[in-house]
């Protein structure tokens, strides 16, 4: 039987809650994560436990292979630990169907990735609204919505250009727009700042604090840059898989 309660026995895992009443945005209970192909088992998540608060931001810091993007995957539902439980917004992702994880991962969850993966078709409006066409919004709420949250990263003036007539930086915040549109609890992102120039990454971390301050969105962000990580409230340093410090 897999660890339920976090606050049991084992010991080991965060409480569900610090703040009085308010859920973690994120919980992650003694997650492990193997392949084992018969011949060789590779041990890439080794009894990971943390929590992401309510409006927190977390910088996830170690060297290429230590398990940060598998971690993240995890965290994200997009992948299963071998053991272990997330709990997002309060909800434990445990058991659920696959269509009850991806209910809660869009009601809950964001994604920013190191390429932005919008949709060369569509103007960058329509690429941030696209989240609330998925949940049947209407058309006219999508768009006022995604109006507004490229307002928030600066980009108001850009909302009827096409991903090829904008600038790397652009399509990265129309990608973090696109990610806060439904107001999730938490947005994870992978290296997002891994594909832009020093001072484009620089400007991009700055945009995720005033974001993360300015909505109370939570963020959980891998970076292999300690500089921008010193930036985020709390960081998590992962070698080997185990956490090692955070
Ligand atoms: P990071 O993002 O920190 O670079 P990853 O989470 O991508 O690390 O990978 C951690 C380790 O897990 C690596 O050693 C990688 O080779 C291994 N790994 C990831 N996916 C698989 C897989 N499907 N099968 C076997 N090993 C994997
Ligand atoms: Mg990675």
């Amino acid at each position: 039987m897999t660890e339920l309660n976090p606050t049991s026995a084992a010991g080991t895992a965060p409480v569900a809650s610090t703040r009085a009443g308010a859920p973690a945005a994120l919980l992650a209970s003694n997650l492990v994560k193997y392949y084992d192909d018969g011949a060789n088992r590779i041990d890439v998540l080794r009894d990971v436990s943390f929590s992401v608060e309510q409006g927190e931001m977390v910088a996830i810091v170690g060297a290429s292979g230590s398990g940060k993007s598998t971690l993240l995957h995890i965290l994200g539902l997009l992948d299963v630990p071998t053991s272990g439980s997330v709990t997002v917004a309060g909800e434990s992702a445990e058991g659920l169907s696959e269509s009850k994880k991806s209910a809660l991962r869009n009601r809950s969850l964001g994604f920013v990735y190191q390429f932005h993966h919008l949709l060369a078709e569509f103007s960058a409006l329509d690429n941030v609204a696209m989240p609330l066409i998925v949940r049947r919004e209407s058309r006219s709420v999508a768009r006022d919505r995604a109006r507004e949250v490229l307002g928030l990263v600066g980009l108001a003036a850009r909302a009827d250009h096409y991903p090829g007539q904008l600038s790397g930086g652009e399509r990265q915040r129309v990608a973090l727009a696109r990610a806060l549109v439904t107001r999730p609890a938490c947005v994870l992102a992978d290296e997002p700042t891994g594909n832009l120039d020093r001072n484009t990454a620089q400007a991009m971390f700055e945009l995720l604090s005033r974001v993360n301050q300015e909505s109370g969105t939570a963020f959980a962000i891998v970076t292999h840059d300690p500089v921008l990580a010193q930036r985020a409230d709390r960081q998590l340093v992962m070698e080997g898989g185990r956490l090692v410090s955070g």
